[in-house]
């Protein structure tokens, strides 16, 4: 049982040739709303994974704010603490070029509410066996529902996206850091990533940087980092592969696999979702990533 403290976002893509510059319209080619946010996107791959999956979270009073309910119910998600609140959802603007580029704006929206907990969300948090975080509501909101994991003594699996300064009091409650190498030179100034995991770990007690392709590290204190490969798949769209890594992380760890093999499962999860479009409409449900991963 996993509950996810997050955002929800409905992505707007448009697929172009070339991304215009300032002052310029382009035509674009294709447009599509995906469901999206990091936190809901770890609550479809935790769900899809075979957890049973509390969403803590907020859309807005518009259309938008439906659309993304019903697709975390689709996935199996527990919606009763996705608050709807007066105003827009959050929404990422995304403009995707022929190269693959992409330029974003995020508008948090509903998000934004996201400030502190119920009594509803603590009690979640409380009966959960972890709880995934990550930085894209505001970071009162992340602290307290950290704090209340920590005074359940439930497992807190922190994504620290997007990269910023973290007050020393939440990662004081983080149990699993889980930066992608980016994040991880971010929050240390140091550009090698088992580096920069070692720097992490006077903080934290656990860190996974992710890898992309090369896959991920895993270093703990008083033990030799873990290097985990990912596996050799054809990648035609790599967004939301981290999300989906730390969805099935999370349901393997909650269900007493230990470290290394859990992170082959998540390796197994996340590069099934690399070989199909979307983000959280590529991610794998069990029974694939148990085929994939040969267990
Ligand atoms: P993020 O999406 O947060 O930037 P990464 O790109 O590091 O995260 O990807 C997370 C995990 O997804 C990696 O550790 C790896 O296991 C898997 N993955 C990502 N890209 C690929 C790829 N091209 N082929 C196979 N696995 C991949």
């Amino acid at each position: 049982h996993i509950a996810v403290f997050g955002s929800t976002n409905m992505d707007l893509v448009a697929y172009v040739a070339k991304a215009p510059q300032r002052g310029e319209t382009v035509t674009g080619r294709e447009f599509r709303t995906l469901p999206g946010g990091k936190g809901a996107n770890q609550a479809v791959a935790a769900a899809r994974a075979g957890a049973t999956v509390a969403m803590i979270g907020a859309v807005g009073n518009d259309a938008f704010g439906s659309g993304l309910r019903s697709a975390l119910d689709h996935s199996g998600v527990d919606t009763d603490l996705l608050r709807t609140v007066e105003g827009p959802s959050g929404t990422a603007h995304i403009v995707v070029d022929d190269d693959g580029g992409n330029a974003i704006v995020v508008v948090p929206g509903a998000n934004a509410s996201l400030t502190a907990l119920s009594a509803g969300d603590t009690a979640e948090i409380a009966a959960a066996d972890a709880l995934l975080l990550q930085l894209e509501t505001p970071l009162e909101g992340v602290l307290a529902a950290a704090r209340a994991a920590r005074e359940s003594g439930v497992r807190t699996l922190l994504t620290p996206a997007p990269a910023q300064p973290l007050p020393p009091e939440l990662l004081a409650a983080t149990d699993l850091l889980l930066p992608n190498e980016h994040e991880a030179a971010a929050l240390t100034g140091i550009d090698d990533p088992a580096a920069a995991a070692a720097a992490l770990l006077s903080q934290v007690p656990e860190v996974v940087v992710t890898l992309g392709a090369a896959g991920s590290l895993y270093a703990a204190r008083g033990a030799a980092p873990v290097t985990v490969p990912a596996r050799r798949v054809t990648a035609v769209d790599t967004t939301g592969a981290g999300d989906t890594f730390v969805g099935a992380l999370a349901v393997s760890l909650a269900e007493g696999t230990p470290m290394p093999q859990a992170l082959e499962w998540a390796s197994a999860a996340s590069a099934l979702s690399v070989q199909r479009p979307g983000a959280s409409a590529s991610m794998p449900y069990r029974t694939e990533i148990d085929g994939a991963a040969g267990g």
